[in-house]
């Protein structure tokens, strides 16, 4: 099963995508989990990829098909996969349709702007593996440590207010167009964001079965 999973940034993707991938034993793929690790390493992709990701800006569809196409192809996706916060872009979608990708369904997260805005500022994230965390909604059990690989814990460079209104701009211009491109071909059920993760991790079950 290949699934995508859609929505503005703060929707709540990847820690959907984190739930349902331990629920279905898929692999969650986040390429921005992927871009920060490069510019954590200073990789050539990582470097050139800073600067947008910093201003709120997409990376450039070149890099980011290139990093996503090869982390598809390692073994353990070869059963399915989880896609967080790929496609992007109208051409990163049409990209997957050319790689020969089957994509089974898209689930798109909407949350209104307004309580994008309030979240963000919660919003925590494992430097080390990219666990997603909120000081409210999922907090971590022992302060700045992630549970999970008892990585540190931070706000994202790019969770500062400024740039998180870049960020919700650029979603509205560049990514919201795939609602209607994943509609067209009949793969689309969107889920509407809850309060409480659980919530949510419900309706986005209910919507991968229906
Ligand atoms: P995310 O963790 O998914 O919110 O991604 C963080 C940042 O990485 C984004 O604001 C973009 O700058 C960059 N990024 C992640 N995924 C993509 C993508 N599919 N296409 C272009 N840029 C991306």
């Amino acid at each position: 099963m290949n699934l995508i999973f859609l929505g503005a940034p703060g929707a709540g993707k990847g820690t959907q995508a984190e739930n349902v991938s331990n629920k279905y034993s898929l692999p969650a793929v986040s390429t921005g989990n992927m871009l920060r690790e490069a510019v954590k390493n200073g990789t050539e992709a990582g470097l050139s990829a800073k600067r947008y990701m910093d201003a709120g800006d997409l990376v450039p569809d070149e890099v980011v098909i290139g990093i996503l196409k090869d982390r598809i192809a390692l073994d353990d996706a070869k059963n399915g996969f989880i896609l967080d916060g790929f496609p992007r872009t109208v051409e990163q979608a049409q990209a997957l349709e050319r790689m020969g990708v089957n994509i089974d369904k898209v689930l798109n997260i909407h949350v209104a702007d307004e309580r994008i805005i309030a979240r963000m500022s919660g919003r925590r994230v494992c430097s080390d593996c990219g666990s997603s965390y909120h000081i409210e909604y999922k907090p971590v059990k022992s302060e700045g440590v992630c549970d999970s690989c008892k990585g540190s814990v931070e706000l994202r460079d790019d969770d500062k207010p400024e740039t998180v209104l870049a960020r919700l701009k650029t979603y509205h211009e560049k990514t919201a167009p795939l609602i209607n491109f994943y509609d067209s071909r009949g793969k689309l059920r969107t889920v509407e964001g809850q309060e409480k993760i659980e919530d949510t991790t419900r309706l986005t079950l209910e919507a991968i079965d229906s």
